[in-house]
């Protein structure tokens, strides 16, 4: 493990390490097999679903970032999770999960589970009774969902980790709205931390990945095993530019967060605004947690607006600098309406269940001027209260 800061080990990872040509920026290696050295005598790479050099320096990274043992770079973040389940969890066995969890994650583990590969129970993490009755039936893992997607639910992941720990159970922590640099649920007692890399990590809304990363080295060997075996590793290329987007994460993290401040500011002054979810609000649920667990708010944020379904309609519609868009993290701005794009997998009532609102709206505020995007706003806003 680096001694060095985070955003240093973002920038610095793999770089002069190429000891054929002294290339200051790593090469990448678009290989799928290997030359072994004569018969009988395994290489260190064999074969690129198993291994590659560039995929390697990528998860190394990752894995020094959330100080674990080692990762596994998969093809999407819902590989990743998938990953998880399916070298963990045995058909008697049980996860649990929070009931306003990513929907593709919502769908993976319901789909799975109604097949009979394992069980599930979806629960608020947030409520304590729920969470000591979930805990009662001693689940095999307990996945994390901390900040949570889309309202922004905060849960203690130290308090939840000694909890699970009490069972049996073992901890994964999706960290994708967070990145390591703003938290690192490793050091909070967790087991296992996923990211969707196709958010912040690579941050230009330019590939799909995920990554896997284990805290203890045995657990990583079973997971990489896995990995090779379901075939869930990602491509070279991928990894090569997840890598040049995650040297700059740490200056883009800070400057996400300016930005998201300065919008938050500004929505709290408009009068089409009503709930306002982001943990950095004294009154949000969880602020407290967020302030001890997390180095930052970050700048994923939700909010009602309190109008008419036309006049959220005319709002997103009017909106030229966030684009009406899944996904985040990226450096542009967008905006998601949840209820119809992101979480539509679930079923009216489990998004009742969740707190998802047709009102609700999702931002993931990007590195533009923030002046810019707050003029955006408005414009916007004029046109909706004009639209009743
Ligand atoms: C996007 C996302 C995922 C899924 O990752 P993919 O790369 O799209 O497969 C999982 N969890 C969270 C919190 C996400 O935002």
């Amino acid at each position: 493990m680096s001694d060095k800061q985070l955003a240093t080990i973002a920038v610095r990872t793999g770089i002069e390490s190429d000891s054929q040509h002294n290339a200051v920026v790593p090469p990448i290696y678009l290989t799928s097999t290997y030359s072994f050295p004569k018969l009988g005598e395994l290489p260190q790479y064999d074969y690129s679903r198993s291994g590659n050099p560039t995929r390697n320096m990528l998860a190394d990274a990752l894995s020094d970032l959330e100080g674990g043992a080692s990762g596994v770079v998969t093809s999407c973040g819902t590989a990743a999770i998938n990953l998880l389940v399916s070298a963990l969890l045995s058909p008697d066995d049980l996860i649990i999960a929070p009931h306003d969890c990513y929907g593709g994650t919502y769908r993976l583990f319901n789909t799975r589970a109604n097949k009979g590969d394992f069980n599930v129970l979806f629960i608020d993490q947030s409520d304590p009774v729920a969470l000591t009755q979930a805990l009662a039936k001693k689940p095999k893992i307990v996945w994390v969902e901390t900040p949570s997607n889309p309202l922004l639910r905060v849960i203690d992941v130290e308090a939840l980790c000694q909890q699970a720990k009490a069972v049996g159970a073992q901890v994964a922590v999706d960290n994708t709205f967070l990145s390591p640099l703003l938290q690192q649920p490793i050091k909070l007692g967790a087991d296992f931390v996923v990211h969707s890399t196709t958010k912040y990590i690579n941050g230009h809304s330019d590939v799909v990945g995920g990554v896997l990363i284990s805290k203890d080295a045995e657990q990583a060997e079973n997971i990489a095993w896995w990995a090779n075996c379901i075939g869930a590793t990602g491509a070279p290329f991928d990894a090569y530019l997840t890598l040049r987007g995650l040297r700059t994460l740490g200056a883009r993290m800070r400057m996400h967060e300016e930005n998201g401040a300065e919008i938050l500011k500004y929505l709290q002054t408009n009068a089409l605004v009503g709930q306002i979810y982001h943990p950095s609000l004294p009154e949000h649920p969880g602020h407290d947690i967020a302030a001890r667990q997390q180095k930052g708010f970050g700048s994923m944020l939700s909010f009602e607006l309190a109008g008419t379904y036309r006049q959220l309609e005319v709002f997103v519609e009017a909106l030229t600098l966030f684009s009406l868009a899944e996904s985040l993290g990226g450096t542009e701005s967008l905006i998601a309406h949840p209820s119809s794009m992101t979480h539509r997998a679930m079923s009216d009532e489990a998004q009742a269940e969740a707190g998802i609102k047709t009102s609700l709206l999702r931002l993931s505020v990007g590195l533009e001027d923030p002046q810019d995007l707050i003029n955006d706003l408005e414009q916007a806003f004029t046109l909706a209260a004009e639209a009743v």
